[in-house]
């Protein structure tokens, strides 16, 4: 708990970014810090190997899914310690190949409309995925790309953040379960 209590002390507000009214929460100084950063991963590691997911006990993560952009710091260390895969989900036109579609709202606030990928043969149907980004905000990327993973015929066992806005109640929205290690109004 002393740990948590020091990374969420790591975490930077930034009012009025990247437009007025957002108070933007920064993970950089966390990854700028290797004993915090290490500490990060660890606890995402513990977390799902100490049969703690609800639900789904036991259960082993075949696939670690991060989303575009900040998603891809943490997914593929994540995924090496677990032996997992790790598949990223980018936004439309960079991935290469066949791909899935999902359409997200690009900002909260907004209603404008933007598009995630995945390629077509990164899941197997039937693995076991877990996705993860640095914030759940109205959930609604973290949706996408649960939609993705359910298309390839994947089964989500559960999310993953570092911060969780409470207040925009994005985890209602999404079908598994949520962890998020910071919760913050
Ligand atoms: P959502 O789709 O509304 O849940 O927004 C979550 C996405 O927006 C994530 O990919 C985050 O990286 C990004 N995001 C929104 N607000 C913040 C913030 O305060 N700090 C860092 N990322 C944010």
């Amino acid at each position: 708990m002393a740990d948590i209590e020091h990374l969420r002390s790591l975490l930077k507000a930034h009012p009025d970014f990247p437009k007025k009214g957002i108070v933007f929460l920064d993970i950089f100084p966390i990854l700028r810090d290797p004993v915090a950063f290490e500490s990060l991963i660890t606890h995402f590691v513990y977390h799902l190997t100490s049969h703690t997911i609800p639900q789904s006990p036991s259960k082993k993560v075949d696939v670690v899914v991060a989303l575009d952009a900040r998603g891809f710091l943490l997914g593929p260390v994540i995924a090496m310690r677990l032996g997992a895969a790790f598949v990223p989900v980018r936004k439309k036109g960079k991935l290469p190949g066949e791909c899935v579609t999902a359409t997200y709202e690009k900002e909260y606030g907004s209603n404008r409309k933007d598009s995630f990928e995945m390629q077509a043969d990164a899941i197997q149907p039937g693995q076991n995925v877990v996705i993860i980004d640095d914030l759940i905000a109205t959930g609604g990327s973290a949706k996408a790309a649960g939609q993705l993973v359910s298309q390839l015929g994947g089964k989500v066992i559960e999310y993953l953040f570092i911060i969780e806005l409470l207040f925009l109640k994005g985890a209602q929205r999404l079908d598994a379960p949520v962890y998020s290690m910071v919760k913050t109004d």
